[in-house]
């Protein structure tokens, strides 16, 4: 399948200022402008961080105006001499700066609003490249404002993170769509899928992820969870979309946990709710983990019942009543123990459904037989048990535990739908 649409506009950002290049503060605005941009079908292709420098703006500014449709360059527009991202667009436009008396009157009245004193440095905040268009701040005192240089859009904002997010909903927004006649037929749809590592999904997905393909498909990885984007372009752009989501649908049908939510307790949520099924857990190396990740979720109490945490063998036995002789035979990381638990927990909790996990969690208590990272699972569902064991190869403590959350979470999804 090949690119259809119009193509895709790109952007450069510049954040600007000492405390960006000292460390002192980090740059989130760009990464917050990346997000709002996409949603509008403009990528991003570099992104840049510069400190108060009136010369290299100007120089950066002429360079990316020669290269994209679209320059956004945050920070420098408060009342300070270092405050410098006026003066520099207006020499890389070569063009002067004009004063604004609405604006300095606007400001003036600010200050007095809050009963404070109007410093007259604050009038180098009502200076704009000539021609330019002014974008209001309804939150502080710099405007900002965007003019074109070259062949791009080029956009000055604030740099306090609300405001500049707020002239973004505000103006900007809507004057970028206009401006740069944006190609509006963009349609995006999530999948998020569990069980599988990022590079066979990758293989499975074959030419589906290049970059020239339409819809596009991106992923990124977090606990085990995959994030699946497919981006569709053009006047064609629904039909294409729903063609490769039902391929892709088939494809990962067995992975495929939601596509609305990166998280697996809300999708198991989700699926016991409609019928009321009770729910109970039993953790040993999980330590809570499970029902932390549950009870995070707004009114999962009409399924949640109980969550034991047994972590050593008397705890075991006399909370869900795993029988001492059991542990000797088998040891407590045994999918024998793990199924006992299950149904220890079931039974006493009185649910339906419930899931035990016991593993080991390292960096200590490993064995040839037994290593860290072995973990063992069991699920209960109207008596009937079914245990598995796992081998995560994740480095650290933190990890396999947070990986065996998240794997307890998924059987249990699987075993509901394997019903
Ligand atoms: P300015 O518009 O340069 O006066 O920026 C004022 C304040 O906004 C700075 O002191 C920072 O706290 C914040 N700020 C500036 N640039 C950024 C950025 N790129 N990301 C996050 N905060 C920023
Ligand atoms: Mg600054």
């Amino acid at each position: 399948m090949s690119a259809g649409g119009a193509a895709p506009r790109k952007a450069w950002l510049i954040a600007t200022g000492d405390e960006l290049i000292e460390g002192r503060t980090q740059d989130t605005n760009s990464g917050w402008l990346a997000r709002a941009l996409l949603e509008l079908g403009i990528e991003v292709e570099r992104m840049h961080v510069l400190g108060d420098d009136e010369d290299g703006l100007a120089q950066l500014v002429q360079l990316c105006a020669r290269e994209v449709d679209l320059v956004l360059v945050t920070g420098g527009l408060g009342p300070t001499l270092d405050d410098v991202t006026r003066h520099a667009l207006a020499r890389a436009a070569g063009v002067e700066l004009e004063h604004d008396e609405e604006i300095a009157l606007g400001i003036q009245r600010w200050f007095e609003s809050r009963g404070r004193a109007f410093a007259q440095s604050n009038r180098r905040q009502a200076l704009f490249p000539l021609g330019a268009v002014r974008l209001a701040n309804p939150i502080g005192t710099a405007a900002g404002f965007l003019m074109r240089i070259g062949r791009a859009q080029v956009a000055a904002l604030p740099g306090p993170p609300r405001e500049l997010e707020a002239i973004w909903q505000g103006e900007l927004r809507g004057l970028l769509s206009e401006r740069l006649e944006l190609d509006v037929t963009r349609l995006t749809r999530s999948y998020f899928l569990f069980g599988l590592p990022e590079s066979s999904f990758a293989d499975q997905c074959g030419a589906w992820m290049d970059r020239s393909e339409n819809p596009r498909l991106g992923v990124t990885a977090k606990a085990g969870v995959l994030s699946a984007v497919l981006v569709a372009r053009g006047a064609d752009a629904h039909a294409r979309l729903a063609t490769r989501c039902e391929e892709f649908e088939v494809r990962f049908a067995s992975h495929i946990f939601s596509s609305s939510s990166s998280d697996l307790a809300q999708a198991l949520f989700e699926r016991l709710l409609p019928q009321r099924i009770g729910f109970s857990v039993a953790e040993s190396c999980t330590g809570g983990l499970v029902a932390a990740k549950l009870t995070g979720i707004p009114g999962v109490s009409a399924v949640f019942a109980k969550g034991f945490v047994t972590y050593s063998n008397a705890a075991k036995t006399e909370e869900l009543g795993v029988p001492p002789g059991l542990l000797a035979q088998h040891g407590a990381v045994s999918c024998a123990v793990a199924e006992s638990m299950a149904l220890g927990a079931a039974r006493r909790a009185q649910a339906r459904l419930a899931v035990a996990i016991t593993g080991i969690a390292g960096p200590d208590g490993g064995s040839a037989a037994k290593p860290v990272g072995m973990v063992c699972f069991a699920t209960v569902l109207d008596g009937v048990v079914q245990s598995e064991e796992r081998r995560f190869t994740v480095r650290g403590r933190d990890l396999i535990r947070e990986f065996a959350a998240q794997t307890a979470l998924d059987l249990v999804r699987r075993r509901l739908e394997r019903r």
